[in-house]
């Protein structure tokens, strides 16, 4: 079954830029989805408009049955992690973990069984209450993953979130990635131009160039065919 359909979705920008020209793909729940393309293609448009912090200026996007085209971004069921973690850099590990609860205004305890069992699984228990300056560029991605697990969203978008890490820590993310993905049986839709990555990572693959869609289907499918 399709978690997430995309219908024809279009952006243009205020000063005209076509960015996303009527893309249509849809994601089985539990697939690891790998939208790829070269740099200026439209994929952190489309990522922004499926979590709701760009409007789409025409389209459907419909997750888990519902219509969210127009649906705030605090209502849709999508957690975001970006390339730079955008962490909070005065709260700890786990006050990092817990943030999305606290808004939501879960009971104390609910929370604090929540965030220990989400560090446990990302190796960060140790690491509660360190601050982010006192943590690696793979523990503070740990730590970004965190923040929205916890909040066991129905679909996780990843935006380059190895993008900046040397190849040895991006190969161990991959691994822990996949392994996240295994274990909470979660659909992703993962934003990258390294086709070696996508190759790694993907069940289904999207091929995106000048905000469309050139190609779409499992790895075997896009690069192995005649
Ligand atoms: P990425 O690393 O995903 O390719 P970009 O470098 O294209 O991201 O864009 C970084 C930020 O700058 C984004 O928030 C994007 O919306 C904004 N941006 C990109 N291109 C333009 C542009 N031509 N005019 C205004 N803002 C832009
Ligand atoms: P990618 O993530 O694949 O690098 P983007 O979605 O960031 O691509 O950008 C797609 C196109 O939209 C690019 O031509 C970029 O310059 C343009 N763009 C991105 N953000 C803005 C913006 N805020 N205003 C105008 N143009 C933008």
């Amino acid at each position: 079954d399709a978690v997430l359909d995309v219908s024809e979705l279009t952006k243009i920008y205020p000063d005209g830029t076509l960015a996303v020209d009527g893309i249509s793909f849809d994601v089985q729940a539990g697939d690891f989805c790998v939208i790829i393309g070269p740099s200026g293609c439209g994929k952190s448009t489309t990522l922004h408009s499926l979590v709701g912090t760009i409007e789409a200026t025409d389209g459907t996007i419909t997750l888990d049955g519902a219509d969210i085209t127009d649906a705030p971004t605090y209502e849709r069921d999508i957690g975001l992690v970006f390339q730079d973690f955008q962490l909070f850099p005065h709260l700890s590990v786990a006050e990092n973990a817990a943030y999305g609860l606290e808004r939501i205004g879960a009971e104390d305890d609910e929370i604090e069984e929540r965030v220990d069992d989400v560090l446990e699984m990302m190796n960060l228990a140790d690491l509660a209450d360190r601050q982010p300056t006192e943590l690696s560029a793979g523990q503070k991605q740990r730590v970004a993953l965190s923040r929205s697990l916890v909040l066991e969203p129905t679909l996780l978008l990843l935006d380059e979130p190895l993008g900046d890490m040397d190849y040895k820590l991006q190969k161990q993310m991959e691994r822990e990635l996949l392994r996240i993905h295994h274990e909470l049986d979660i659909t992703f839709v993962y934003v990258t131009h390294d086709q070696v990555q996508a190759m790694r990572l993907a069940d289904q693959i999207v091929v995106m160039n000048d905000g469309q869609i050139e190609q779409s289907g499992s790895v075997d499918e896009v690069y192995n065919s005649p």
